[in-house]
């Protein structure tokens, strides 16, 4: 169980600066964890971004142990699951982060797969 999201507080500034210079589209990555602490994103190849959706289940990568959760941005700032994002993540298991417009740090929400909220802590 899942009780907060550890994330190096470097990555989460990286990711903010990824979203900001994507929107108006969304990125998406997914998240390495390494000893409990989310520390490197692997970003989704463009072409699998859109204005509306997010392909993360179309996106094909020899995904190793160490991804343990996914981010992509919201552009609209609404900083909730989609439908569809909650597909997913029920499908993926993990963590998964989203940021949402206009991306400053209290912009970041984390979920567990069932959709509730989890805790982030941010590690320096
Ligand atoms: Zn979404």
């Amino acid at each position: 169980m899942v009780e907060k999201v550890r994330i190096r507080e470097e990555l989460l500034k990286y990711l903010l600066e990824l979203a900001r210079s994507f929107y108006p589209n969304e990125f998406a990555g997914f998240l390495r964890e390494k000893d409990g602490i989310f520390e490197e994103v692997l970003i989704a190849p463009a072409g699998h971004f859109g204005r509306t959706s997010v392909f993360f289940n179309a996106w094909m990568l020899p995904l190793d142990e160490s991804v343990r959760g996914t981010v992509h941005s919201h552009p609209d700032s609404v900083c909730l699951p989609s439908r569809q994002d909650l597909w997913f993540f029920s499908k993926f298991g993990g963590v998964h982060l989203i940021l949402c417009y206009p991306f400053t740090p209290s912009d970041v929400k984390a979920f567990l797969s069932s959709g509730e909220t989890v805790e982030i802590e941010i590690v320096p």
